[in-house]
């Protein structure tokens, strides 16, 4: 399976002839999941979010520390919600609490991606909750450090080859220097991160959907029923049609969100509408495809049954369904009120 995801990505990338690193890390998110939706969850929060964040508001040291590690044999994790803070990221109870030259963090983590594999955390908490969310800080944690527990793994409708933990913090010492950007600036790490997490997840459905339709179209050219191809009945052509077109526009918005934050250009309202209209059109897709299939698909020989599970969860993360419709109403509003 990784010799296709390899051979995949390389091909299509090079065949876009994209030259840019955000739109070339969006477009190999988009290959992987493709072939393995679970396989792209580490990538796109190694790309999108932890290197992203330790490359834009790293020390020199800090990047000199973390950077090749990451490059080489690291894993990193980005770890933000909790048991009682989802949506409501902010909320967050998680608190680092100032020791001399240190900090000490106390709290739990929730759903967190590739914790168990993890070498490195991206880790939110609040060094000051009488300032509210202006107290939210933004520390690197090595995974090592003392204090710091990976629970049992979640066990989930999709993307099982993605482990999600909790991750408890029990007077974990993180020493000052580890601190990413300035103290009770986390919560502007979070939104800025988060709004171009979006749009890797957006890539990620975006891959399912155009995986799932690939390995469905070859069997309706070759399943006979009524002594033809089911592909000739215009009842099915007529669905295919309208699905592959779906997709695309779910590219184009990807691709175009990709491309506006390449170019310095507010994005936040496209990255939301990528990630939302996306997510829906893999569901869309997987949907129609099992039932293009027929019997067959809905049993687990076939790859659209692990496609339908896995796509479910672009709804959910990095911002539910509801989450992105409020950033786009926020965003229109805003255009309104500015005309
Ligand atoms: C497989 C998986 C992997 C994850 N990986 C990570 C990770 O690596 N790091 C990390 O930090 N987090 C991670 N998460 C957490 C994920 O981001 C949250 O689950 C998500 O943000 C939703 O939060 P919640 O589960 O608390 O749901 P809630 O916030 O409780 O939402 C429940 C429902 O209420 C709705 N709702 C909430 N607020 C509003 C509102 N203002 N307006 C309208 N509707 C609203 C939501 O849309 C949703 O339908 C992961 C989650 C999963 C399932």
């Amino acid at each position: 399976m990784l010799a296709e995801i390899a051979r995949t990505n390389v091909t299509d990338i090079v065949k876009c002839g994209i030259g840019s690193d955000f739109m070339r890390s969006i477009i190999a998110i988009e290959q992987i999941a493709k072939v393995d939706p679970a396989v792209s969850v580490p990538i796109d929060i190694q790309i999108t979010l932890v290197n992203t964040i330790l490359m834009k508001l790293g020390t020199e040291e800090q990047k000199r520390m973390y950077l090749p590690r990451l490059a080489n044999d690291t894993i990193g994790a980005f770890a933000l919600s909790e048991p009682t803070s989802g949506s409501d990221a902010f909320a967050m109870k998680t608190l680092a609490k100032k020791d001399g030259s240190d900090y000490i963090l106390n709290g739990t983590k929730m759903w967190i991606s590739s914790a168990g594999i993890a070498g490195l955390f991206i880790v939110m908490a609040n060094a000051d909750p009488s300032k509210g969310y202006k107290g939210i800080t933004c520390f690197i944690v090595e995974r090592d450090s003392p204090g710091l527990t990976v629970g049992k793994p979640e066990i989930k409708l999709g993307i099982c080859a993605s482990g999600t933990h909790p991750v408890h913090f029990d007077n974990v010492r993180v020493p000052e220097i580890s601190i990413l950007g300035e103290v009770g600036q986390g919560y502007k790490i979070v939104a800025g991160s988060l709004n171009e997490g979006r749009i890797g997840i957006a890539a990620q459905q975006l891959g399912i959907a155009q995986g799932c339709l690939d390995a469905t179209v070859p069997y309706t050219l070759e399943r006979i029923q009524f002594k033809q191809p089911i592909f000739n009945f215009q009842g099915l052509q007529y669905q295919i049609a309208k699905i592959a077109t779906h997709i695309e526009c779910a590219r184009l918005l990807t691709y175009n969100a990709a491309r506006l934050v390449e170019s310095k250009t507010d994005f936040l309202k496209q990255a939301s509408m990528a990630k939302y209209y996306s997510a829906e059109v893999a569901q869309h897709t997987c949907t129609k495809c099992i039932d293009w299939l027929g019997g067959v698909g809905f049993t687990k020989a076939f790859i659209q049954e692990k496609m339908y599970r896995d796509c479910k969860i672009g709804s959910i993360y990095e911002g539910t369904y509801n989450i992105q419709m409020n950033t786009i109403a926020k965003c229109i509003e805003k255009e309104y009120k500015n005309m």
